[in-house]
């Protein structure tokens, strides 16, 4: 086997773990993601040690560095001091202190799990003697493969190795019972065939297929976050493509399913969903964009229409989406603000800017919608136009609406009262009122004319404004600020 003449880069902090274990009679190996990673040549994220030593026993040999994060489940995470980290390390610890799982190694008590009575989590988790009994209850082949740093030795008895070679992600033991016991690994085997390019086995996908509706036992964090994996990766389509063909997408997102093989207009050269994967892929791998990209024609199926000429049109179908993907976020547990942003840009996502806007309307919508909105929309667009298969680019109305904002801030970035040169005092002052409602009025009424005109954002001009506002008649502040303006010029 090649992989396995290959030593792995074991930094000095998870060495001195697994030989402190070792010091005290206790087997200690690398396992997991680790391994794997490293035997496909790449950078491990994290580092997984499992060992014969009970929970209690890492502890004490561990010492004040030993967190028991889920010792029911024998996991002691030990948190490894910053010093001891590669320099790159050192520095993310400090940018985001502690977030980052990079200065934590998880010791794992060799286990052999009991049964699964909620198809997620074993009832009991039993510890076991054998390294080899920890491995096969791991859920795949690349997964379930030791490393014994001491001397680069490969323990491998569900052939990983090979898997690795072949670019396949194949089940420990018999695929449809693994999925049984917890269905969640369903969902990591999609997010790893998305993340490590790989397949999925003939037989552990025929499982998938055919237990496919026991996800409904998964929490629905868990899920997100597999979800999540899955979208941000480089092999999104692979992934979603892999959550179609299995059925996964029907029992978490059956909104979706119902794209799959619809027809659209000649704009178009796929269906609704091959569009939607295409624009998923096209736009950056940020959650929220994401996430919009896979919604935002989600509204179609309900909107699909013919008419008598025989052309196919989605009538309103990012309205409609929008609530469609409002529920469908809700319904995993995203947070709010996610919902949010995702739900309006589906909403957005047809916006046709009218060229004839005024410079004032310009500022209320780049007021409104945000300017990082803007920019999201932006890419979602273009996103959207390449994955027609028929255009290119950002479209010509985008691209001038962008141009437009741009300008139109240059000019003057006066988007809220806060903006003005002025405040409540101010106002307070000149008109000698107490602080109300009127204030916030008058502060309105002065950001709509400066919106206009932004030379006028000056504070004395401001002020004569105000004082000239409390003497004329109600509503002509417009009218005044025409007459301040030609009396300066
Ligand atoms: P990554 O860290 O990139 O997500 P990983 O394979 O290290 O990948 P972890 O969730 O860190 O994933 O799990 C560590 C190891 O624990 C896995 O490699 C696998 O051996 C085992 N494992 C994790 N989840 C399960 C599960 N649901 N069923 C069986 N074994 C699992
Ligand atoms: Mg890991």
């Amino acid at each position: 086997m090649p992989a396995s003449s290959r030593p792995i880069d074991v930094p000095r902090y998870v060495l001195d773990i697994i030989s402190d274990l070792r010091a005290h009679g206790h087997q200690a190996f690398l396992v997991g993601g680790a391994v794997r990673d490293a035997l496909l040549g790449q950078v491990p994220k994290d580092w997984d040690v499992a060992t014969s030593a009970t929970p209690d026993q890492v502890e004490t040999i561990l010492g004040g560095r030993a967190i028991p994060t889920g010792k029911r489940f024998g996991t002691i995470s030990v948190i490894v001091p910053v010093e001891e980290q590669p320099r790159d390390a050192r520095q993310e610890v400090r940018d985001t202190v502690q977030k980052t799982s990079a200065n934590v190694v998880e010791v794992t008590t060799f286990r052999s799990d009991g049964v699964y009575s909620d198809g997620r989590r074993p009832d009991m988790v039993i510890f076991s003697a054998s390294l080899e009994e920890d491995l096969a209850r791991r859920d795949f082949a690349i997964n379930a493969i030791a490393y014994d740093p001491a001397t680069g030795r490969i323990i491998d008895p569900h052939g990983g190795a090979r898997d690795i070679a072949r670019r396949r992600i194949a089940c420990v033991g018999d695929p449809g019972e693994r999925f049984r016991e917890d269905a969640l690994r369903m969902l990591r085997a999609v997010r790893l065939a998305a993340e490590l390019d790989f397949d999925i086995a003939d037989e552990s996908k025929s499982a998938i297929k055919a237990n496919v509706h026991l996800v409904r036992n998964v929490s629905n964090e868990r899920i997100r976050a597999e979800l999540d994996r899955i979208l941000v990766s480089g092999g999104v389509r692979i992934g979603l493509e892999l959550l179609q063909e299995t059925g996964l997408l029907k029992e978490i997102i059956p909104e979706l399913e119902e794209t799959v093989g619809m027809r659209q207009g000649p704009n178009h050269i796929y269906t609704v969903w091959n569009h939607t994967i295409e624009a998923v892929a096209r736009i950056e791998p940020i959650l929220r964009l994401r996430l919009a990209a896979l919604l935002h024609d989600v509204g179609k199926p309900k909107t699909f229409s013919r008419e008598e000429t025989g052309e196919i049109r989605f009538y309103r179908h990012e309205a409609v989406g929008k609530e469609i993907a409002r529920g469908v976020l809700r319904r995993l547990g995203y947070p709010s603000a996610i919902i949010e942003r995702v739900s309006s840009l589906v909403a957005y996502h047809m916006f046709l800017f009218d060229k004839t806007s005024s410079d004032r309307a310009v500022r209320k919508l780049v007021a409104k919608l945000g300017l990082d909105f803007i920019h999201d929309l932006a890419k979602l667009r273009k996103a959207d136009r390449e994955a027609t298969g028929t255009m290119n680019g950002v479209g010509n109305n985008m691209a001038f609406f962008l141009q437009r904002v741009e300008e139109v801030l240059a000019r003057g970035n006066i988007l809220s009262v806060r903006d003005l040169a002025i405040d409540g005092d101010d106002v307070k002052q000149v008109l000698g009122i107490p602080p109300g409602p009127e204030v916030g009025r008058v502060l309105q009424n002065l950001l709509d004319i400066v919106m206009e005109d932004p030379a006028l954002n000056e504070r004395e001009t401001l002020l004569s404004l105000v004082a000239g506002q409390a003497q004329g008649p109600p509503g002509s502040d417009a009218r005044l600020s025409h007459d301040m303006r030609t009396q300066e010029a």
